[in-house]
């Protein structure tokens, strides 16, 4: 199975990821987490993204999409996938096209989660103090003035994507509100093919 989740900052991608790589055997692909490892280990890479991530903005669309076209030809990802905060863009979105189509895959679906934008930052305070508490360090990302930026770039870049999947009939919107359990059933049913289904 090869998904997208789609859904501003906040929204539960990570966490609703995490659930479908249980259920299904797949894996799980951040471009987030893959350019906070290249950051850390200071990879060129890493080195010119660290300081666009910071303050909330988008690595540029060439590098991302390498990254991912890599990821996706190793073997632990052959049995499918979840793109978790990838594509980002239209251009992201037709490069990503071009990539499957060039190795013979397919998606199954897209899977947008719908949240409210009051409840992303109230989300994001809490998951500031739940790792503070842990002790664990807070990302470069996580304060008002980055998530503010992360949410214009998002509306602004991200979210003409609905649309985009909307036009080719493989998206599903979720209600990303509901309690994590919850929004995983929604998921679950959502990709589950609607048997006797007519015109559609
Ligand atoms: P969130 O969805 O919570 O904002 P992510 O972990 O998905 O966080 O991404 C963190 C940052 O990494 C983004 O703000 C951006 O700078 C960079 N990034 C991640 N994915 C992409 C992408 N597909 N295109 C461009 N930049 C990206």
């Amino acid at each position: 199975m090869r998904l997208i989740l789609l859904g501003p900052p906040g929204a539960g991608k990570g966490t609703q990821a995490q659930r479908l790589v249980e259920r299904h055997g797949i894996v799980q692909l951040s471009t987030g987490e893959m350019l906070r490892a290249a950051v850390k280990a200071g990879t060129p890479v890493g080195r010119k993204a660290e300081a666009i991530m910071a303050r909330g903005d988008l690595v540029p669309d060439e590098v991302v999409v390498a990254i991912v076209s890599d990821r996706i030809d190793q073997p632990d990802a052959r049995r499918g996938f979840i793109l978790d905060g990838f594509p980002r863009t239209v251009p992201q979105a037709e490069a990503l096209e071009r990539i499957l189509a060039e190795k013979g895959l397919r998606l199954d679906g897209v899977i947008e989660l719908k949240v409210d934008e009051g409840a992303l930052v109230k989300r994001l305070e809490s998951r500031i103090a739940e790792m503070t508490a842990r002790g664990e360090s807070v990302r470069a990302d996580d304060n008002p003035e980055a998530l503010k930026t992360r949410l214009g770039v998002y509306r602004k870049q991200t979210a003409p994507l609905i649309d985009y999947y909307g036009k080719k009939g493989t998206l599903k919107s979720v209600d990303g509100m509901a309690s994590v359990g919850q929004v995983a059933e929604a998921i679950g049913f959502a990709l589950t093919p609607k048997i006797g289904a007519r015109g559609g």
